[in-house]
């Protein structure tokens, strides 16, 4: 029997706005597909929360001993600067800018984000197919919208007919907009403009002669919508309906508004029957950003080398430090943060170890499978890991307990009790033992500390020479110092 037979799921919905009894197409197996990157640049710690959720799902699916296909594309083509259909194609404009061939530019960030996602210990999804590689099943998609009349060509670009759709469909049904006030405010369409309604949406652009990333098709040469490549791959890999389909809250609207009334008009039903959306991670209160500079990069926060933080934070510190916040609620990025967090962190896993050395006795005073079941009820209570982790350490007060005497364990709880642990921490939350590492990067830290101490007295003695000495020398290891307003703060590069 598989653990998913006993534990009833339920997820929050956000077609319907309910929390949901998780039922998959196909017992035992789930299909789940999430927006991936747009690799035009680096990924930033946003990117990575929303990619960091979907990861702790598939790991608690898989936990439950679910069969997961799960498909996490590449975006190498077709995502607009500004995501309204007149601007340049993101990679085709930093490959301008940078004098590279779009696929380099596409390979460097590719590369970039398999890095980082290996440092924060995520599982690669079962297939990440690209937008490129996938051309001409968006061209079948595009015959067969046009051929059910949802769609129209004008001068060598195609659009969705978004009325004609709502005529029969629900245009907004996922963002909760109605078409009627999504018209009422736009403005009038400009004369030039090829759509016949502002709310249309291209399904294909005519690339102009400078255009470099461009793809024969009926309608000559040119380069697919952003929101077809999704439909196209959801649809080659899991099927005209599957079970769960994921990305950030901010790709609501239009992105799968728009994947929904595609795959709709080509197959005639709904194409997803969970939609999950995970939510923002922000700084200073305004969401992190490629475009607004409001971001930070997580290798900037493993060395340290940044302009925000106090020190540096291993993976899996910033990892517990998501983990500890719902995902669908918004988390907000500061140095307090990450430190409660890294200490939290640090005594969840102390706890483990002080587990595995404990005496066991011929009664508990804990109730294990109480506390076991209360673990899963978090998880299955839409994936809440903030309540998992609060019962964690409720278990974290009672190996204290019994490690003073206070309280005594028997055999065959502890082994439940470090087997659920053990299973929730690594497995689920996916973070890692790294203690030595962690433990040495807090020697580090207290080691630095204590000589930038040390040079703050030297100036104050006005022993230039000492203080200099120090800076230097710490500079040659690779660790600079930098003086501002709270005090001295260090880097490790
Ligand atoms: P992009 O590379 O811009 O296509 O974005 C990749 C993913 O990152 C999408 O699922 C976005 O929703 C998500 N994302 C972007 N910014 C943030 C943020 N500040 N917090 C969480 N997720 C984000
Ligand atoms: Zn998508």
């Amino acid at each position: 029997m598989q653990l998913y037979q006993s534990q009833h799921l339920k997820v929050y919905n956000s077609l319907t706005g309910k929390k949901e009894i998780f039922k998959p197409l196909n017992e035992g197996h789930i299909g789940m597909y999430v927006c991936g990157p747009t690799v035009y640049s680096n990924v930033h710690l946003g990117n990575c929360r929303t990619f960091m959720s979907f990861d702790m799902i598939f790991r608690y699916f898989k936990h439950l001993g679910y069969k997961v296909r799960y498909v996490r594309n590449i975006t190498d083509a077709g995502h607009l600067v500004d995501d309204a259909e007149d601007g340049e194609d993101k990679i085709a404009k930093k490959a301008r800018l940078e004098q590279l061939e779009p696929m380099e530019v596409v390979q460097r960030y590719t590369v970039d984000f398999h890095n980082i996602l290996q440092k924060f210990n995520f599982l690669p999804p079962s297939i990440e197919p690209t937008a490129t590689g996938h051309i001409i099943e968006q061209i079948e998609i595009i015959k067969d919208i046009l051929k059910k009349g949802y769609a129209y060509e004008a001068n060598g670009s195609v659009y969705f007919d978004v009325a004609k759709f709502n005529e029969t469909n629900e245009y907004g049904k996922l963002s909760g907009r109605k078409l009627e006030d999504m018209i009422a405010n736009t403005r009038e369409l400009t004369a030039q403009n090829e759509k016949k309604n502002p709310q249309d949406f291209a399904l294909w652009k005519k690339a102009e002669p400078q255009h470099i990333m461009r793809w024969p098709s009926p309608w000559g040469d040119g380069f697919p919508g952003w929101h077809l490549e999704c439909t196209a791959m959801s649809t080659k890999y899991l099927g005209e309906t599957f079970d769960i389909h994921g990305g950030g809250m901010d790709l609501k609207f239009p992105h799968h508004e728009c994947e929904i009334a595609q795959a709709e008009a080509s197959n005639g039903h709904s194409p997803v029957n969970y939609w999950l959306h995970a939510n923002m991670l922000t700084m200073n209160g305004k969401k992190m950003a490629k475009s607004t500079g409001n971001n930070i990069l997580p290798g900037e926060i493993f060395t340290g080398d940044n302009e925000i933080l106090s020190k540096a934070f291993s993976p899996s510190a910033v990892r517990f430090f998501m983990m500890q916040a719902h995902y669908t609620s918004i988390l907000d990025l500061s140095n307090d943060a990450l430190l409660a967090s890294e200490k939290g962190y640090h005594r969840l896993i102390e706890a483990l170890g002080t587990l595995k050395n404990l005496e066991t006795g011929n009664s508990s005073d804990f109730d294990i499978t109480n506390w076991k079941q209360q673990c899963y009820d978090a998880m299955n209570d839409d994936f809440n890991t903030p309540i998992l982790i609060a019962k964690m350490f409720d278990a974290v007060k009672h190996i204290n307990l019994i490690k003073e005497s206070q309280e005594t364990i028997t055999k065959a709880d502890k082994e439940t009790l470090a087997a659920t642990l053990n299973g929730f921490i690594f497995d689920v939350l996916g973070l890692e033992e790294n203690t030595d590492d962690v433990g040495d990067s807090d020697k580090l830290s207290g080691v630095v500390e204590l000589l930038i101490q040390l040079r703050k007295d030297a100036r104050d003695n006005k022993d230039f020479a000492t203080s200099d000495k120090i800076r230097d020398q710490l500079a040659a290891m690779g660790i600079q110092l930098k003086d501002g307003k709270e005090g001295t703060t260090f880097s490790v590069s």
